[in-house]
């Protein structure tokens, strides 16, 4: 298929807005013969006037012809196997163009393409052409590539009348690719809430078809995309769309049901997103045990009220009562050890700001884990205005 190309002045890229590290890359690609674009989310924010994250590369080089032209390079990944190109600090992240997945009778080695039998993907390395490369990508908005050859913008998928319209739409068969892999269904909901966008009705149907399948994900995988969910600076709006389409039942399972059994728990966890964002939008680092101590915080004070209840102390109760249940978590979104660790201390430490007199707020104040705690502790009361005056204690004695 004959891809829709936007010429230089029919676009609003500019090289300004490309990361120097980037262009140096494709430059030196281009200059040694190769085809270079950037593809992906690169692209796709450049022409809605965001600021990407990062700039991804594509070419027709070869990771072994990678290593022979960038020396500070690297190559990573057991699913997809690519360079990581090492420039004045910043990493560019280069891949060979892909080809579609195989037909199961094709012979192709193991080692370069392996599917499950339930169709999911755990190994593919078979390269291929910029049009193969695009349509393996996972929504057409995402599957745009910006050619450094001539600055033109190349589009074998739709994505740029989806961009227009404001839809995410899966390219290929919505069924297949999310059992392909699940994880395209939480990142079409993390792209329909950080752009504005809809999610196209096919996908969406899909959605509801396949959401179980979320299960057989990676959970480290999931990992990643939860942290970028929650991260993304607009975690209300992917929350909201996460709900819509039913994907927190099946990432956070006991959670999201002792969410819908009240609102007002539901209005808690959208007033700690959107405390999430105003930090994002403040540029704020914040630590993924803080936002999940955060997010699961009124649910967590609900199970280790129950365990106070039935006889443990309070500080036992924190603990037991939130491994607990990460622990479960962890079945389908694996929360590092030393995080879970962190997330349990910021609850037990919030029995400390009770203790106000003699020396414990000082030794408190000094301890390594006192600012997540504090943190929990300030946003917690502020959106359930309780505590304020032993808030405004702690506040007094952090200016001292
Ligand atoms: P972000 O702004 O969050 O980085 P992104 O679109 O760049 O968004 P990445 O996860 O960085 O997303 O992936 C880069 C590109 O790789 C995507 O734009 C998409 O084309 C492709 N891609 C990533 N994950 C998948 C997937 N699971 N299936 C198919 N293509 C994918
Ligand atoms: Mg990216």
């Amino acid at each position: 298929m004959n891809p829709v190309i936007l010429k230089r002045p029919e676009h609003n890229i500019s090289r300004k807005n490309i990361s120097a590290a980037a262009i140096k890359v494709l430059y030196r690609l281009k200059d040694a013969g190769y085809t270079a674009y950037i593809a992906g989310g690169g692209v796709r924010d450049l022409l809605l006037e965001r600021h990407p994250k990062d700039f991804d590369i594509a070419t027709d080089a070869t990771p072994n012809e990678l290593r022979k032209i960038f020396r500070n390079c690297r190559l990573v990944g057991r699913r997809f196997r690519l360079a990581h190109i090492l420039f004045r600090g910043e990493v560019i992240e280069t891949s060979t163009f892909r080809a579609p997945a195989p037909h199961e009778d094709d012979k192709v080695s193991e080692n370069t393409f392996r599917a499950e039998k339930d169709g999911l993907v755990v190994r593919d390395n078979v390269f291929g052409s910029p049009e193969q490369d695009a349509m393996r990508r996972d929504f057409t908005i995402n599957a745009l590539f910006y050619n450094i050859a001539d600055f033109s913008v190349i589009d074998y998928a739709g994505g740029l009348e989806d961009l227009k319209k404001k839809i995410i739409r899966v390219i290929g068969d919505p069924d297949q690719r999310f059992a392909e892999d699940p994880v395209r269904m939480i990142r079409a909901a993390r792209f329909a809430g950080t752009l504005g966008f809809e999610i196209e009705q096919k996908a969406y149907e899909a959605i509801s078809r396949n959401r179980d399948k979320l299960e057989l994900a990676s959970q480290s995988r999931m990992y990643e995309e939860v942290q970028k969910l929650f991260f993304c600076g607009h975690a209300e709006q992917v929350f909201q769309c996460l709900e819509k389409t039913d994907l927190l039942h099946p990432m956070f399972h006991d959670f999201s049901h002792w969410i819908d059994e009240d609102k007002a728990r539901h209005d808690w966890v959208i007033k700690t997103l959107q405390q999430m964002d105003r930090w994002r939008t403040a540029k704020l680092d914040v630590h993924p045990a803080l936002l999940f101590a955060l997010l699961f915080g009124e649910y967590h004070e609900t199970l280790v009220k129950e365990l106070v209840d039935s006889g443990h102390s309070p500080h036992d109760a924190a603990t037991t009562a939130i491994h607990r249940h990460l622990r479960k978590v962890n079945e389908r979104v694996r929360i590092p050890k030393t995080v879970m660790h962190q997330i349990s201390d910021i609850m037990a430490h919030q029995l400390r700001f009770e203790k106000t007199k003699g020396h414990r707020p000082k030794r408190f104040m000094q301890s390594r884990g006192f600012l997540d705690a504090f943190l929990y502790f300030k946003i917690s009361s502020k959106t359930q205005n309780r505590n304020l005056e032993l808030l405004e204690f702690w506040e007094t004695r952090r200016k001292q």
